[in-house]
């Protein structure tokens, strides 16, 4: 079978396109092995377009797009987000404005626990997504999808990571993102999925 031919990533500075603290951290730790200067959306002050796609595909290219654009460099996005089985897949793309204008996780995950006590379920399985996008300022894109699977804890265990990690528990595992050591995140993580497959199409010859 022939192989997909993927466009290779050869400028030395890539603008990580989201103003979240919290992913930018974790891109540059998983950007750093491959020598790119990585620059964020917010130090170049590039504002945040809307995300008014319908999924975490639609939602990265459009981030990654205007960042190219605006920036001149290629522009890599992320769009993630915990999905809950039981609650028929939300927050989903909408996990972000769970925590309200405050951006408040410790809201956004009573909102999901809450939920789930009104439902007659034990189920509490869920998995993040991510999507990758990569996109050039001539408009060419790359994209890519990972997940991980587990369950959800409560109450919230760990400081570490961000957003909903303390409350998810990956499968075959007993502690909380919000409890691992980032290296152990960063090896089974959504997003390392959704990297690996990058680094696979576009940085490895
Ligand atoms: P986005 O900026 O619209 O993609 O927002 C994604 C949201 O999903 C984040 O603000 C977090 O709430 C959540 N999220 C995504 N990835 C992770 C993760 O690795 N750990 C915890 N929460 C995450």
């Amino acid at each position: 079978m022939m192989a997909l031919a993927h466009r290779k990533f050869d400028s030395s500075t890539i603008v990580i396109a989201s103003h979240n603290a919290g992913k930018v951290r974790e891109i540059n730790d998983l950007l750093k092995p491959y020598g790119v200067k990585a620059i964020s959306a917010e130090e170049l002050n590039l504002p945040e377009p809307e995300e008014t796609g319908t999924t975490f595909i639609a939602n990265a290219e459009l981030k990654a797009h205007a960042a190219a654009e605006a920036s001149g460099f290629p522009a890599l996005a992320d769009d993630s987000g915990l999905c809950v089985t039981a609650l028929n897949g939300d927050p989903g793309i909408y996990s972000a404005r769970w925590g309200g204008p405050a951006k408040d996780f410790h809201v956004a995950m009573e909102k999901v626990t809450k939920a789930l006590d009104h439902l007659d379920t034990d189920d509490r399985s869920a998995h993040f997504i991510c999507a990758l996008c990569l996109a050039w300022p001539d408009g060419y894109k790359e994209t890519f999808e990972g997940a991980v699977h587990g369950d959800l804890a409560w109450p919230p265990r760990g400081e570490k990571g961000f957003g909903y990690d303390p409350i998810f528990v990956p499968q075959g595992h007993d502690i909380t993102f919000g409890e691992m050591e980032p290296d152990a995140k960063h090896a089974m993580s959504h997003r390392a999925d959704a990297f690996q497959q990058l680094i696979d199409a576009c940085f490895n010859a």
